[in-house]
């Protein structure tokens, strides 16, 4: 670590500015105005992540809502060509469960969870 004058060379946090500066040991950021373009830029992009996956799972929820018929095993088996007419997100952000009903990994989403099988999706309610 680089020590002058009392003072440590750091390099600022903000990275679109990222110079060499020298302050406190422990200061990231060059001067405040770096402080907050940096926590700016970090909230906007979380919140423009939280909104873009809350966006398309609540598309695919009312989709599947929308076509949702359990047979007597609470399950419904929907085509490909069906949610791809009503643009189903299928980039949509999904946990992966193991579940009694299917020998194999279901991807849920709300209170839907569901799997391949060649052109058809399978879905149960959670
Ligand atoms: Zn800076």
């Amino acid at each position: 670590m680089l020590y002058k004058d009392g003072k440590y060379l750091n390099v600022c946090g903000f990275k679109l500015c990222g110079i060499d500066f020298y302050g406190r040991l422990n200061q990231l950021y060059c001067e405040s105005k770096c402080k907050q373009a940096h926590n700016n830029s970090k909230s906007s992009m979380v919140r423009k992540l939280a909104n873009g996956s809350d966006l398309k799972i609540r598309k695919a929820t009312r989709i599947v809502m929308d076509l949702f018929k359990p047979d007597n095993e609470g399950k419904s088996i929907i085509h490909k060509v069906e949610l791809i007419s009503r643009a189903f997100p299928f980039d949509l952000p999904t946990t992966k469960i193991k579940d009694d009903r299917y020998d194999g990994v279901m991807f849920c989403f709300g209170s839907f969870c569901f799997y391949q099988k060649g052109e058809y999706f399978i879905f149960y309610k959670i």
